[in-house]
């Protein structure tokens, strides 16, 4: 069984020479009384959080339960899609679809519970839809900006790495629902699709900017309403400066600290102005949002089959492209969802 590990932690920008490709033994075959499953896997989900299980562990890197440290040399485990090979578990057989915890790796062997694995009973869509639009990015940005933003219809909404995987999805939600929406992106090719494809009142490369702030204030003649966060840094300082009272600020990421080799300290903010315009500014964790998946997913599908939504995905074939698909979304190489098919 193949599969890829970092060689030791990585606490600045990840580059190929980080990663391997190993092999290890497995069996494919579940041994009786063990309840596990075997799966051959299809896609794997590539995400920036990655990056922080991949830091030397310290108090000082924030991780969750569910996005534990990995170890040099170990197997590292992701959002993936797989097909069931063999099985000990009566409520899973071969031939099954399901998507949950699996590796970046050509097989697994995982326990139902643990991998929180559901089958995939609909082959209604293509399997990558479900860890973008239908997985963890679509549920991501549902809930950052429904639960988190409390968005309502009209609200001014502005999005940073808005052609990324979370980023598209919360500009088109809220679309959907009657806002003014504008993103930033990286280059010209992203602000063409948020603008012609995908319904954006308007979008701008970020890198073509001499001052942020009053690039947003171009944009925002009436002032922010929503601030969706991914990036942090200058992009939060100058969001917040052209926000209005009692906005929000949803903090989903801020991933130009990511490959920082320490983290920034002091805000980039001027929190007078938090004061002065009673902002909120709310960071979310959408582990902690499972009970509205079916919610969302119900929601998501009904759009994806009216084509009110469309699913951006940046697909690359490859267990051994897998580091570069990784490193590429640091360097905004990504267009929509990363993934990586396995087999
Ligand atoms: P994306 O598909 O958006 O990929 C990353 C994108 O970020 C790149 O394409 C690039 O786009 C942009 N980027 C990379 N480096 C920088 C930088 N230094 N400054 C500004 N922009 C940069 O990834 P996801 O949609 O999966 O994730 C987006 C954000 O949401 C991340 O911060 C991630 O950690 C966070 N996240 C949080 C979750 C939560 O539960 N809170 C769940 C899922 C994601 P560009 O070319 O436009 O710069």
């Amino acid at each position: 069984n193949s599969f890829i590990a970092i060689k030791h932690h990585i606490n600045g920008f990840p580059v190929e020479s980080d990663f391997e490709l190993k092999s290890q033994h497995l069996r494919l075959s579940a041994h009786p009384g063990s309840a596990d499953i075997v799966l051959k896997n299809l896609f794997v989900s590539v995400d920036p959080y990655q990056i922080h299980r991949m830091k030397t562990p310290s108090p000082s890197h924030a991780t969750s339960s569910a996005a534990p440290f990995i170890t040099p040399g170990q197997v590292i485990s992701v959002q993936g899609v797989a097909e069931v090979v063999d099985s000990d578990d009566p409520n899973f057989e071969k031939g099954d679809f399901v998507k949950g915890i699996i590796h970046w790796a050509q097989y697994s062997v995982v326990k139902a519970r643990e991998s929180a694995l559901m089958k995939l009973d609909t082959l209604e869509f293509p399997l990558t839809y479900h860890l973008g639009i239908l997985g963890m990015s679509g549920l991501s940005a549902y809930v950052g900006l429904f639960d988190v933003g409390k968005v309502k219809e009209g609200d001014k909404v502005f999005v940073s790495a808005a052609s990324g995987s979370v980023g598209n999805l919360v500009g088109q939600f809220a679309k959907l629902l009657g806002c003014y929406v504008v993103g930033s992106a990286g280059s010209d090719q992203k602000v063409a699709l948020l603008k012609e494809k995908l319904g954006f009142d308007a979008a701008f490369n970020y890198n073509h900017q001499k001052d942020l702030k009053s690039t947003l204030a171009k944009y925002f003649p009436n002032g922010i309403d929503i601030y969706f966060d991914n990036v942090g840094d200058e992009m939060l300082e100058a969001a917040v400066a052209n926000m209005n009272p009692f906005g929000k600020v949803v903090v989903c990421g801020v991933i130009s600290d990511y490959t920082k080799p320490k983290p920034r300290k002091g805000s980039p903010i001027n929190m007078m102005e938090i004061v002065y315009k009673s902002i909120t500014i709310q960071g979310f964790l959408v582990s902690d949002y499972l009970n509205v998946f079916q919610d969302f997913k119900s929601k998501a599908a009904s759009y994806l089959r009216s084509s009110k939504m469309k699913a951006i995905e940046d697909i690359s074939v490859g267990l051994h492209n897998i580091p570069s698909a990784f490193i590429g979304l640091f360097n905004g190489n990504n267009i929509g969802k990363t993934i990586v098919k396995i087999a």
